[in-house]
C-alpha cells in the first residue's frame, strides 16, 4: 500500500472567423495583453499560438488531449470525438467549440472567454452527459499545451508557494527553466499537511522570456480543490498542463444522466516587463472579474480589524466590550470575535459562561460604536457536544456525511473536529442552513472560515463521489481529525470545493455586503477560487514582522494587496520605533491587530492611533488602486526590504522601507519603477528620517530612493507626490 500519497478602457476586442480547411474553424479573442489563436480540428480543439502584442508569438504544436474512454456499466468504451460546427460559437468575447460523441452521448465544450479588455482569457472545458445512464469518466485536463521553443533561448519560471502555516525561506521562485527542466506544483484546501510533502504553491506559474521586454505569459486556476500545474522542457519543446492533481490516481468521477463535469476554470495571459508588470495587470484583472463589486465598493475596504485572538480562547463579553470600546477609540473598522466564543466544536452557539446575554448584543455593541462585527466559525467541523442544533460526530445522521469512521475514543481539539463532506447533498444542506443562522442570529459582517474546511480525502463508498481504492488508501491521524488519502481525493475535494462555493453564493445572495474572511489555519487556502467566493484571505499563519512581510511579498505578486491579511501579534517593542516596523510590517495590505491594545503604553497607544489614521486617509487609497512594485528582495529580517506602490492617476505613491538587524547597515537605495523619468517628484518622509526633496523620476529608478534609519528593526514611509504641480 501506498501512502505518497480600470474602466475606461477602449474595447480591444476583436475576432476573425474563417473557414481555414474543410471540418475546420479557426477564431481569435485578443485583450490589450493576450491574444490567443483558436482552431477546431476535426476531433480536438487547439489552442495555436499566445501573443504579447509586438513580441514573439509562443506557438503550440499539440491539439487539446480530450479524454479518449470512460467507462459505461463497468466496461471501459473508447470515446469518439467529432467537431459538431453548428453547434459552436464565436462571439466578440467568447469562443465555444463543440464535440460529440455518439456512443456513449456525451458533449464536450472546449471554451474561452474574455472578461476585460485586458489581462488573460478564462477557459474551461464542460463534459455532459447527453446518455440515459450513468458514465464514469477519466480526468480532463483543464488545458495541456506544447510550446515550440528555440532551445537556445533562455527562460524564467516565476511561482510561489502559499504562506501556509509560516512562509518558507525562499516563498517566491523564480529559476531557469532549462533544458531537463521538470516542475509540478500543487494546491488544495489544506496546504502542507504533512511535513514531508513539498510545499504546496498558490496555483499559478509565469514563464518570461529573459529579454529586455522581459515578456511572457502566465497561467492560474480558479479552483481551491485538488489541483497541479506541471511543466517539462526538453530540446525544442516546453510543456504544460493545468488542472485538477491526477495523483494519486486513477481519477475517475462519475457522471449522472445529464450531469455536467467541469474542469476548474483556468486564466491565460500574455504580459510584458516582467513578473510586476504582469501582477499589475492580474491584481486589476482579479479585481474587476473574480472580485466583489459589493466588497469594492465600499470606500473603506480592505478594513482596519481588532482581533480577539490576541487573548487566544479566553475572550468573553467583558473582553470584548472592553476591546469594542478601545477599537473604537483607536479608530478600527471592524471587531473581530476570533476562537473560543462558542459552546464547543460544531455547536456554533454562543458560550452561556462567556457570553451570558449572547452574541447579538456583542454586534449590537460594536455597530453602536461605528464598528462593523465579524466572526469566527469553523462551520464544518463535527464534535462532541449533545445539545440541540450541534453537529455531532456520534449523530448517526452525522456519522454518515464524515470523511472516514472515527475510533470510540475519537474527541474534538478545543477548536477542531472532524471535517463533514460537503459533497454530501444532506451535509450541505445542514451546512448552507447554519451558516445563514448564524450570520442572521449574531448580526454578522464578516464571517470567517478556518480549520480544514473542504474534505481532499474520504473513505466512503456511498458519497456522491468515487469510492476509495481498498488496495491504495492512507487514513492518519492529525491535528486530532482523521484524514484519507486514496485514489478519489481529487474527485472528493472536486465535489466538497463545489459545494463549498454554492453555500458562499447563496449567502452572498442572501446578505448583500456580508464580507467573507477566507482563513483555513492560515494562508492554507491561497487561490483564485477562493479569491471569486472570499473578500480576503490570512496569509500566513505566523505573525511575526518579518512572516508578515515574507508572506506578503510572496501574495502579493498575484493577488490584490487589499485581499491580503497580516494579523500583528504581540513583538518585543523596546523602542518607538520598532512599534511601527511591527505595524508597518503588517499595513501593506489588510491590517488586522491581533493583541491586546488595552496593553499597550500610551505612547504606544498613540502611535497606533496615528498609524490608523494614516492607514486609513493616505495609504488605503494606495494599496487598493494603485500599482504595486517588489523594489527590494524578498525580507530576510537582517537587510533592507521595502515595497512600492505608484498610483499614476492619482500621480500619488509611496515606499514602505524596513531596515533589518544588521548594526551599521545604516542606509540603503530602492530603484524605484513605474515614474517617468523627466518628471518631478516631491518626496515626504513621514517621520522626518530626511528632509522633503524633489527629485526626478530618472533619478528615484536608476540611482534610487536613498533612506538613511539608524535603528535596526525600525522603518520610514516615504510618499511620492508628482512635482509638477
Ligand atoms: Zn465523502
Amino acid at each position: 500500500m501506498s501512502c505518497a500519497t480600470r474602466v475606461g478602457w477602449i474595447s480591444l476586442l476583436c475576432l476573425s472567423c474563417g473557414v481555414s480547411a474543410p471540418g475546420q474553424t479557426s477564431a481569435r479573442l485578443q485583450t490589450f495583453d493576450t491574444e490567443l489563436a483558436l482552431e477546431a480540428g476535426p476531433s480536438a480543439p487547439r489552442l495555436t499560438a499566445l501573443g504579447v502584442p509586438g513580441q514573439p508569438k509562443w506557438e503550440n504544436r499539440a491539439s487539446e488531449v480530450l479524454i479518449a474512454s470512460a467507462e459505461v456499466s463497468n466496461k471501459p468504451t473508447p470515446l469518439h470525438w467529432t467537431f459538431n460546427r453548428g453547434a459552436s460559437q464565436i462571439s466578440e468575447q467568447r469562443v465555444a467549440f463543440i464535440y460529440d460523441c455518439a456512443s456513449p452521448h456525451l458533449r464536450l465544450t472546449w471554451e474561452w472567454r474574455t472578461r476585460q479588455a485586458y489581462g488573460p482569457i478564462e477557459h474551461q472545458i464542460r463534459i455532459e452527459n447527453l446518455d440515459n445512464q450513468e458514465i464514469w469518466i477519466p480526468m480532463q485536463d483543464s488545458l495541456a499545451f506544447n510550446w515550440q521553443v528555440d532551445p537556445h533561448t533562455p527562460l524564467e519560471h516565476l511561482f510561489v508557494e502559499k504562506g501556509a502555516n509560516t512562509p518558507s525561506p525562499v516563498g517566491t521562485h523564480q529559476v531557469a527553466l532549462a533544458e531537463g527542466y521538470r516542475w509540478t506544483g500543487t494546491s488544495s484546501t489544506y496546504g502542507d499537511l504533512r511535513d514531508n510533502e513539498p510545499r504546496e504553491i498558490i496555483p499559478w506559474s509565469l514563464v518570461q522570456r529573459k529579454d529586455a521586454a522581459q515578456t511572457g505569459w502566465y497561467a492560474g486556476i480558479e479552483f481551491s480543490g485538488r489541483t497541479r500545474i506541471s511543466m517539462a522542457r526538453e530540446k525544442d519543446s516546453l510543456q504544460v498542463a493545468i488542472g485538477l492533481n491526477p495523483d494519486p490516481g486513477p481519477f475517475r468521477t462519475r457522471l449522472a444522466p445529464g450531469e455536467v463535469f467541469e474542469t476548474p476554470v483556468v486564466f491565460l495571459g500574455g504580459f510584458r516587463d516582467g513578473p510586476d508588470g504582469a501582477g499589475n495587470v492580474l491584481r486589476r484583472w482579479v479585481r474587476a472579474v473574480l472580485g466583489n463589486p459589493e466588497t469594492w465598493k465600499n470606500p473603506n475596504y480592505p478594513l482596519v480589524v481588532n482581533n480577539s485572538w490576541g487573548g487566544g480562547m479566553d475572550v468573553n463579553e467583558e473582553i470584548a466590550l472592553r476591546m469594542i470600546r478601545d477599537s473604537a477609540e483607536l479608530g478600527v473598522d471592524m471587531f473581530h470575535i476570533d476562537a473560543g466564543w462558542f459552546r464547543g466544536v460544531g455547536d456554533w452557539y454562543p458560550n452561556p459562561r462567556k457570553f451570558p446575554h449572547g452574541l447579538a448584543v456583542i454586534a449590537d455593541d460594536a455597530h453602536k460604536h461605528g464598528l462593523k462585527f465579524g466572526l469566527w466559525v469553523d462551520w464544518t467541523q463535527a464534535g462532541l457536544s449533545t445539545e440541540p442544533g450541534a453537529l455531532n460526530a456520534r449523530d448517526p445522521k452525522v456519522r454518515d456525511w464524515m470523511v472516514t469512521d472515527l475510533p470510540a475514543d475519537w474527541k474534538p481539539e478545543p477548536f477542531k473536529g472532524q471535517t463533514i463532506d460537503l459533497g454530501v447533498p444532506e451535509a450541505k444542506r445542514w451546512a448552507q442552513h447554519e451558516v445563514e443562522r448564524i450570520v442572521t442570529d449574531y448580526h454578522l459582517d464578516m464571517l470567517e472560515h478556518d480549520g480544514y474546511l473542504v474534505a481532499h480525502g474520504c473513505d466512503r463508498t456511498d458519497h456522491p463521489h468515487a469510492a476509495p481504492d481498498p488496495l491504495n488508501k492512507c487514513v492518519y491521524k492529525s491535528w486530532g481529525a482523521y484524514w484519507v488519502d486514496s485514489s478519489n481525493s481529487t474527485d472528493v475535494s472536486y465535489h466538497a470545493v463545489r459545494a463549498y462555493y454554492d453555500i458562499y453564493s447563496k449567502l452572498r445572495q442572501d446578505h448583500p455586503g456580508l464580507l467573507f474572511e477566507v482563513c483555513n489555519d492560515g494562508g492554507r487556502m491561497v487561490d483564485f477560487g477562493s479569491a471569486s467566493h472570499g473578500d480576503y484571505f490570512s496569509i500566513t499563519d505566523t505573525y511575526d514582522p518579518l512572516s508578515n512581510r515574507r508572506a506578503f511579498y510572496d501574495t502579493s505578486h498575484v493577488l490584490p494587496a487589499a485581499m491580503l491579511e497580516s494579523y500583528v501579534e504581540k513583538w518585543p517593542t523596546p523602542r518607538i520605533e520598532n512599534f511601527r516596523y511591527m505595524l508597518r510590517s503588517g499595513m501593506m495590505g489588510w491590517l488586522t491587530v491581533m493583541t491586546d491594545t488595552n496593553a499597550w503604553s500610551p505612547q504606544q497607544h498613540a502611535e497606533a492611533k496615528k498609524g490608523i489614521d494614516l492607514y486609513k486617509k493616505e495609504l488605503r487609497p494606495l494599496i487598493r488602486d494603485a500599482h504595486l512594485y517588489h523594489v527590494s528582495p524578498r525580507p530576510d529580517g537582517v537587510h533592507w526590504d521595502g515595497i512600492e506602490y505608484w498610483d499614476s492617476d492619482r500621480q500619488r505613491g509611496v515606499v514602505y522601507a524596513f531596515r533589518g538587524t544588521v548594526e551599521g547597515e545604516r542606509t540603503h537605495s530602492y530603484a524605484l519603477q513605474g515614474l517617468q523619468p523627466s518628471d518631478r517628484y516631491l518626496l515626504k518622509f513621514y517621520d522626518h528620517s530626511a528632509p522633503d526633496r524633489t527629485v526626478t523620476g530618472r533619478e528615484l529608478m536608476a540611482s534610487g530612493l536613498k533612506v538613511v534609519l539608524s535603528l535596526p528593526n525600525s522603518s520610514e514611509l516615504i510618499f511620492i507626490e508628482s512635482g509638477a504641480h
